[in-house]
């Protein structure tokens, strides 16, 4: 039961609301029906208006106040009084009178509504007590290349102590293996030489006292949750156990299998090499013939070798064409008689490489044109011809060569490790089927121990869970650094390809949010997208029936399980999304200021008129973008339907099908979801949760059916705050279909 909370409610006449709304008339319906106080101000958010709350809340001993003024999206400083008190904001300024025809009925109805629902909203709200544990703000850093450098280097001189894993005997990862590195500042011309750049860094982590550095060692097991990761490591049969409290995943990336490119000779011809193997050759600076030993004159790049190519790797790996102008620099210097032929088919060189572009195209022993590959062979000298045809020259080319290169792409170092059979589907396909994983399913599935980077403890898996293409951010456009897994943050080319010096920004990013989660949760706060939210899930598990379904769909592993199903709760990895929350059937699952009910309880609010002509539609809101689409609409003086009552939602995976039940048996006409783009390219900012509520829209259906309602009454729909435009449309539309239906046959019940 919610404590008795003593409660207030403030109305604001400002910003146009006092000119719209009839507010002495709603003050008089709350106070009646509530038996709360209502003061009326000219503009809240003014000194006077906060002062007056402030005063009231130390003379009344107010717990909750209701802020009736604009959206609960601005000004949330100056309406904060402090923990112990709730404040809820009703949506009077952008939700109402800038939406709706002013001194209107159903305008002023809409308003009441609103007020009346933050007054019982405000009655329910529990205060949340923050998970407090001892915990660790120590980080774990995996990987010792570029990328886990620096970040070990930013979060060890930030203050935090870090504990370096590197699988390999030596720090440095592929760098080590190169000899020259790109330019990572201006003017971007000249090459920098790898082993240099790398000692400085290796030893500047060396040094510092801060960074416990572990290499030839790999992660055996990773439990628990942020600021308090318990990790064993392993080291020629020994182990090692640590706690940290955040982690950065910077394990890299793989090359492209080039024995996949038999079409450009790879396998056929000893002389057709990747683009590792001349890095190799490079860095012992001997540029000879694989196949006799021979010195090189003449070398062949071909680029997008299997990249943005449906068949190999889809997409572009950024760093290839860059790396084959710097090669062929390398060759130059090694032999300045030494001719390049590189054969692209874009150069991309963004941002300001185009100066390094500049630099390689003044050598004149480097020839470039954009061409295809029509063909490789060998001649009867054994030299290697390649025929390049749709050249910027208006002719094919045939070059001879000694080395053909091919620019082959990155993967990265999770490609192919599926966590869960549904990113790893039983017919045995990756979600993308023209990419063979690098590890068999089988393997994924079988050799726990031997294949996985993180061994996670977790019910959902060991690995971190990937994007399209094998990577491990959880969403493209929001958040980089963040995975699906909470407190653990992925940086440099295991999330992306990248250059070296992309990598070096990408490791401060992630380090930084390292630190601001273990910040975060020794305060028992959330982090990102609900950052510093002190309220996580109750189980009230004597009524759990141990259906699963919380376990499953919770996007962040936040939940693990016993022997017999019942779910086992990791507050610190939860991201207070309310996915279980809208998921389980038994409605066990709450939290202090989101729970099963204080919706009820607020849709009971909803005045539901008789008849025909003023319908009640319920819109569940995602706050992340639909309701901020809807509070844009308003700003730009856009005009919806008064019949509509729009709560916002924390995810629309959140939405319990109890509420559309309960709705549609008060005589609620229609209701509409509206939440982010879910599907391969989503936009859900808890990643699944627009995907799971269609998903749960088969049990709506069921609801209706058992109701005998038309299918049509309930709606999902995909927003985005851009679509902001299409409100009015989106609302009315709903609206004039509901109307079309005709009214719930359990209006009056
Ligand atoms: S609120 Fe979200 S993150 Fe937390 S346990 Fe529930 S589904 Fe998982
Ligand atoms: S969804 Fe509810 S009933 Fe099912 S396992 Fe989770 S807590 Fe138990």
């Amino acid at each position: 039961m919610a404590e008795e909370k003593k409660v207030a409610v403030y109305i604001c006449k400002g910003c146009g609301i006092g000119d719209a709304i009839d507010v002495e008339k709603i003050k008089e319906a709350v106070e009646n029906e509530y038996k709360v106080p209502v003061k009326i101000h000219d503009a809240l958010c003014g000194s006077d208006g906060v002062n007056l709350i402030k005063n009231d809340i130390s003379s009344e001993g107010l717990t909750a106040v209701v802020i009736a003024a604009c959206s609960p999206r601005v000004k949330k400083e100056v309406f904060d009084f402090g923990e112990n008190v709730f404040v809820e904001r009703v949506n009077l300024r952008e939700g109402v009178a800038w939406t709706h025809e002013p001194n209107d009925e159903n305008t002023q109805m809409m308003a009441e509504d609103y007020v009346k629902m933050g007054v019982v909203k405000a009655q329910k709200a529990e205060f949340p007590e923050p998970y407090i544990e001892e915990t660790s703000k120590d980080i774990l850093v995996v990987g010792g290349g570029v990328t886990g450098l620096t970040a070990a280097i930013e979060i060890a001189k930030a203050g935090y102590n870090v504990y370096l894993v590197e699988k390999e005997p030596e720090l440095g990862g592929w760098v080590r293996k190169f000899a020259k590195i790109l330019p990572g500042k201006q003017p971007y011309r000249e090459l920098k030489d790898a082993s240099a750049y790398l000692e400085e860094k290796v030893k500047e982590v060396e040094s510092n006292s801060r960074i416990k550095i572990y290499t030839s060692t790999k992660i055996k097991s990773i439990s628990g949750q942020p600021g308090m990761f318990d990790v064993i490591v392993s080291k020629n049969g020994s182990e090692e156990q640590f706690r940290v409290g955040a982690i950065v995943v910077a394990t890299g990336w793989k090359p492209y299998d080039a024995s996949k490119l038999e079409n450009l000779g790879y396998g056929k011809f000893a002389n057709v090499i990747t683009n590792i193997e001349l890095e190799q050759m490079l860095k012992e600076g001997k540029l000879t013939r694989p196949s006799d030993g021979k010195p090189v004159k003449n070398v062949a790049f071909i680029l997008c070798a299997g990249q943005r190519d449906p068949e190999h790797i889809p997409y572009c790996s950024t760093v290839c064409c860059l790396t084959s102008l710097k090669e062929a620099l390398c060759i130059r210097e090694l032999d300045k008689d030494a001719n390049v032929y590189i054969f692209y088919r874009d150069m991309r060189t963004v941002g300001i490489y185009e100066e390094f572009y500049k630099r390689a195209q003044e050598d004149e022993g480097i020839f470039l044109t954009k061409g295809e590959v029509k063909g490789i062979y060998e001649d009867e000298y054994g030299d290697l011809v390649v025929e390049v045809t749709n050249t910027l020259l208006g002719e094919d080319v045939k070059v001879r060569a000694d080395l053909v290169v091919l620019a082959t792409g990155m993967l990265s170092s999770m490609y192919g490790l599926y966590t869960t059979k549904e990113e790893y589907p039983e017919e045995g396909e990756p979600p993308y089927k023209h990419i063979k994983p690098a590890v068999p399913k089988e393997v994924a599935f079988a050799n726990k121990d031997k294949e996985w980077i993180l061994n996670l403890q977790y019910r959902q898996g060991p690995e971190l869970p990937t994007l399209r293409y094998g990577m491990p951010d959880s969403h493209y456009i929001c958040f980089p650094y963040e995975s699906r897994r909470t407190g653990i943050y992925a940086a440099g080319c295991v999330r992306a390809p990248m250059t070296v010096r992309d990598c070096e920004i990408d490791a401060r990013g992630a380090a930084l949010k390292a630190i601001q989660c273990v910040e975060l949760v020794a305060q028992g706060k959330t982090t990102f997208p609900r950052t510093g939210d002190i309220d996580y899930p109750n189980f009230f598990l004597q009524r759990c029936t141990q259906c699963k379904r919380c376990t499953e769909e919770c996007p962040f592993g936040a939940l693990d399980e016993d022997e017999k199903g019942t779910p086992q709760p990791n507050p610190l990895r939860c991201r207070r999304c309310g996915i279980c929350f809208g998921a389980c059937p038994e409605k066990i699952i709450s939290f202090k200021q989101y729970s099963v009910d204080m919706i009820s309880s607020m849709l009971k609010a909803v005045s539901v008129p008789e008849g025909e002509d003023k319908p009640r539609i319920i819109v569940f809101a995602c706050e992340n973008d639909a309701y901020p689409a809807i509070d844009m609409a308003a700003k730009n003086g856009l005009k919806f339907n008064p019949f509509v009552r729009i709560i916002p939602v924390r995810c629309l995976g959140s939405v319990n099908v109890v509420f559309i039940a309960d709705s549609l048996s008060r005589g609620i006409d229609g209701i509409l979801l509206l939440g982010c783009k879910f599907g391969e390219d989503y936009q859900c900012h808890f990643i699944r949760g627009s995907e799971l509520a269609n998903r749960r829209m088969e049990n709506v259906q069921e609801t209706l059916q058992r109701l005998f309602l038309e299918p049509e009454r309930v709606k999902l729909l995909e927003v985005e705050i851009s679509d902001w435009p299409k409100i009015p449309e989106i609302l009315d539309g709903f609206v004039e279909e509901i109307k079309k239906i005709g009214p719930n046959p359990y209006k009056g019940f």
